[in-house]
């Protein structure tokens, strides 16, 4: 396990395995993390002519193939060169469980180290003039090591960092499936599992092959990075001044309540964080999202909702308000609709654009690191006891910091 040194853990505790490892890795790197100058030069190495290089690129990034061997045009020779140089997915297998009556799907891919990740699709039919939309939720790291308590992947800790083709895989798989039936994805989130900004070099080469017209081809303007607050991470954003949406992970406005909902808290401050998402939202004119996720008696009160709207007045900001997935391990459910709305209310009234997002696949875990924290298997009862019986604790003293003004 690997655990950056910029990225606190809300404490230590034991990791657990989260599927059957293998000794070593394969070698071969995943062809669609490698930029397009470093596969010229593989293909004249080879001998082979330039345009071999197109057929590749054309069959891997529109889905149409899977393998090597799935590139007819190829004379069989060069397929067996690819495959023994290359792995044209990184991705091993993949268990798909469908829900919400087929709108949302959730993958298990296991990678070649047996680590799992997951992706989950979402469709939304057209609705009040909005066209359909098909968004894609795509993991950057193997589990996550910013711990955010009401969060199955942040239970489950940090494995390691996935690279670029990694990342670029799932949203492969997930081009090939949909060919079935004649969809194509419209949008692309790095809200899986991970913090996306922790891992910036592989993040911001997947986001480039996503967004390139040449690969994966979404415009950059449908790709959204999201962050829990790295503020190095958005300032190197601010530098390339990219199309992509920025999405901040406030959860609270209150700093006591805050440090306990996102740890990162202690290092970045919501004051900087949103200080950092608007000077992206300068730099790109585009507005940033900024999401909370409701937990009922902790983050919902009017106090922070006067919080919020203070913290986020007059900017370019999108808020949206999510109602927290159930987790075993914490003592904490959803607020309720009421209580949402009445939080809403209070960030439109100072003029925040404010949307409320509905919980899809509840019934199979679709919140990030549920199906891998399924497949770690479930801690014992007395170790989910002692957890939620932490976070009782730590919740109140956040409340009575938050509640005295001092945090
Ligand atoms: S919510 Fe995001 S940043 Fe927080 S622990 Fe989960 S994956 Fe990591």
């Amino acid at each position: 396990m690997r655990v950056p040194a910029h990225a606190p853990r809300v404490e230590e505790r034991p990791v657990p395995t989260l599927s059957v490892t293998s000794p070593s890795r394969d070698p071969r790197p995943g062809y669609a993390g490698l930029p397009a100058d470093a596969l010229a030069a593989w293909f004249a190495e080879a001998g082979e002519a330039g345009y071999r290089a197109k057929q590749v690129a054309d069959a891997l990034w529109t889905g149409r193939a899977a393998t090597f061997d799935e590139v007819r045009q190829l004379p069989s020779a060069l397929r067996a060169r690819l495959a023994d140089a290359f792995r044209a997915s990184t991705i091993v297998a993949t268990d798909v469980r469908p829900a919400d009556g087929g709108l949302t799907g959730k993958a298990l891919h296991r990678l070649d180290d047996g680590r799992s990740i997951e992706s989950v699709l979402m469709r939304y039919p057209a609705r009040g003039g909005r066209r359909a939309r098909t968004t894609l939720c795509i993991s950057s790291q193997a589990g996550c090591a910013v711990g955010c308590p009401f969060c199955a992947t942040g239970e489950l800790g940090f494995w390691r960092d996935l690279d670029a083709a990694e990342i670029v895989d799932q949203a492969r798989f997930w081009r090939h499936e949909l060919l079935a039936t004649d969809e194509r994805l419209t949008n692309i989130v790095f809200m899986g599992m991970g913090e996306p900004l922790l891992n910036t070099d592989a993040v911001l080469d997947a986001a480039a092959a996503l967004s390139d017209p040449t690969r994966f081809g979404l415009g950059a303007r449908h790709l959204t990075i999201s962050t829990s607050g790295v503020v190095p991470g958005i300032e190197r954003l601010i530098a390339l001044a990219p199309q992509y949406t920025l999405a901040v992970s406030l959860h609270a406005a209150r700093p006591a309540l805050r440090s306990l909902l996102v740890p990162l808290e202690r290092r970045y401050p919501a004051t900087e964080v949103v200080a950092a998402a608007t000077a992206y939202a300068e730099a790109t004119g585009r507005r940033v999202t900024y999401e909370m996720v409701m937990i009922a008696g902790i983050n919902d009160t009017p106090a922070d909702a006067h919080a919020a709207a203070e913290l986020l007045r007059g900017r370019l900001a999108h808020v949206n308000l999510i109602p927290m997935n159930p987790v075993a391990h914490t003592p904490w459910q959803p607020s309720s609709p009421d209580r949402i709305e009445a939080f809403a209310n209070v960030l439109r009234a100072v003029g925040l654009h404010t949307t409320v997002r509905r919980n899809r696949g509840v019934d199979i875990g679709a919140a990030c690191g549920q199906l891998a924290a399924e497949l770690a298997g479930a801690p014992t009862p007395a170790a989910v006891a002692r957890r939620r019986e932490l976070l009782v604790d730590r919740s109140a003293d956040a409340l009575r910091l938050a509640g005295s003004g001092v945090g």
